[in-house]
């Protein structure tokens, strides 16, 4: 919904501006004055568990000493990207609902690759870059933003922000108040699509006009404590990692003026902790600007820490510069808490946080330890199997892609011919299970005549939707990844990609160490409830009855 009003506190000066001070008595009707839901983009569980003695008292560890914490949970489907996991978070259900089932993935109708925000009718607000034509319209169901403009005839402030499109975008859908992303390369601003608005606010111009991005880039990244402190990591130069482009090895310091202009100029942003902190920047002067937690109208502010990931993608689960990327996120958490202390109240905010996603330890350090793991290459056996469909039913393109490892069948072809899909299918999935690495072969034809409540199968069809996923899923071993032998990537249905942390703090929560499973679908309606709103319209999960306070 577009804003009716806009209330710009801040025209000329380009430093945010302390808003008045709020009383700190929770508004009458017991809901919180603001929602915050931080996303942090490949965030394991184990690493609240594995960096906890290097936390300060203020950030991960103030919420979890004083929050809601879920030690068990889980998403419930694959595969496991950051797309269908923001999307996941806010609509209280799993991509077989809400339609966005990987990041990309192969479209009959058109035979080409879609990606999950593109959107050829949007028009960029902020950019003239085509490449940022993205939208939430894609999504099949209504997000918690979206139920909490309908429960406030629009009165609420929702605001989705990150440095990823897709991160932004889908915990708003359509129906959000904004949703803000980073176009990096020689721009550097955040931006949005016609979807919300005709042009930005003055403060986002403000904002993108500010030193403080060029200020970033003049920083060096490096260890936030003495070397000594990073004993949960191997150390800096190992074989696991990737190194960044104009580094000869994957070592401290990063020098972001000396590595910018090799690396996409303000795109390295994305990829380093200065990435973080103007995601934080951004959203302080979103809170100031358009009044967030003001009034005793719920507000929501979707936050996602898209840093993390790239991150974790090059060095993998065990460097020390993913080790010094959360601890230095627990302190820029810690800031943040503060000020919105400060600014609100604590106890008028609700904060949730979790991730999209986790990774596996990188393969080639999990082969060394003797450890299962290694790494998928498809490209035989999709060779093979159309070889044999070529020999079993004639000549023909049977196979229209192999994609996010889901064979995608020709119907028509198969129509023309009069061959039985499920006949194929079930060839497909016999001779696919003859290969090492695949640990399952799941066929279309299974999900859509049986349910499983649990198990790989149940995790699998969660992540299905008929109209638009592949014929057959074939599911690799535990620890096996299609990727480079450095660094690490994400997407199975396996613990390492679906355990995450889950924390809920602040208003209307009630304290507690929960050690039950939990699904990411469960997240939107346990917010709805203490937001006392309804729940988003194609909502599977349940409410986190203990997290609730009474
Ligand atoms: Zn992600």
């Amino acid at each position: 919904m577009k804003r009716l009003f806009f209330i710009l506190i801040c025209l000329t000066a380009c430093a945010p501006q302390p808003l008045v001070s709020m009383a700190e008595t929770p508004p009458a009707d017991g809901k919180p004055k603001l929602v915050i839901g931080i996303v942090i983009d490949q965030m394991r569980y184990d690493y609240l568990t594995r960096y906890y003695d290097d936390f300060g008292q203020g950030g991960f560890r103030r919420l979890m000493d004083q929050g809601f914490v879920s030690h068990n949970h889980h998403y419930s489907y694959a595969p496991t990207f950051t797309g269908p996991g923001h999307a996941s978070i806010y609509t209280g259900t799993t991509p077989s609902t809400h339609g966005i089932i990987a990041n990309d993935w192969f479209d009959r109708n058109t035979g080409t690759v879609m990606y999950c925000a593109a959107d050829s009718m949007v028009t960029p607000v902020g950019t003239s870059n085509p490449t940022a034509k993205m939208s939430a319209f894609r999504l099949l169901s209504s997000t918690l933003s979206e139920e909490l403009e309908l429960a406030t005839q629009g009165a609420s402030k929702t605001i989705g922000i990150a440095l990823k499109d897709r991160s932004s975008l889908l915990p708003m859908g359509q129906g959000g108040d904004a949703a803000y992303w980073f176009m990096g390369g020689t721009e550097g601003n955040f931006v949005t699509c016609s979807d919300y608005m005709d042009a930005l606010p003055a403060w986002v111009d403000q904002f993108n006009n500010s030193s403080i991005k060029s200020d970033l880039m003049l920083q060096t990244w490096n260890l936030l404590l003495d070397p000594s402190a990073y004993n949960e990591s191997h150390a800096d130069n190992n074989p696991f990692e990737g190194a960044i482009t104009g580094k000869v090895s994957p070592t401290f310091p990063y020098n972001l003026q000396e590595l910018g202009p090799q690396n996409d100029n303000y795109s390295i942003l994305k990829t380093v902790p200065q990435g973080n902190e103007l995601t934080l920047a951004f959203a302080k002067w979103a809170i100031e600007n358009e009044q967030m937690g003001a009034d005793d109208i719920t507000d929501l502010l979707a936050i996602s820490f898209s840093a993390n990931d790239y991150v974790g993608h090059r060095f993998g689960v065990d460097a020390m510069e993913t080790q010094d990327i959360y601890l230095r996120l627990d302190r820029q958490l810690e800031a943040f808490f503060n000020y919105l202390d400060e600014q609100i109240g604590l106890d008028q905010v609700t904060i949730f946080l979790t991730a999209d996603h986790g990774s596996p330890h990188v393969p080639s350090y999990l082969e060394k330890e003797q450890i299962p793991g290694g790494y998928w290459q498809p490209g035989n056996m999709i060779e093979d199997v159309k070889a044999m469909l070529n020999e079993k039913l004639g000549e023909g393109e049977w196979v229209l892609s192999y994609f996010n490892d889901q064979f995608f069948l020709n119907h028509d072809l198969m129509r023309q011919q009069d061959v039985e899909v499920d006949d194929v299918e079930e060839m497909i999935a016999a001779l696919c299970l003859e290969y090492e690495g695949v640990h399952t072969v799941i066929t279309a034809e299974t999900l859509k005549n049986a349910e499983f409540t649990r198990g790989i199968y149940g995790i699998i069809q969660n992540g299905f939707l008929a109209k638009l996923s592949g014929d057959v899923m074939v599911v690799t071993n535990p620890g096996w990844i299609t990727y480079n032998r450095t660094g690490t990537t994400h997407g199975s249905p396996f613990a390492y990609d679906t355990h995450v942390p889950l924390i809920i703090y602040g208003a209307g929560v009630e304290t507690g160490q929960h050690y039950d499973y939990t699904r990411t679908a469960d997240i939107a309606p346990t917010l709805s409830a203490i937001m006392k709103i309804q729940m988003p319209s194609g909502t599977t999960g349940s409410m986190i009855s203990p997290a609730i306070q009474r």
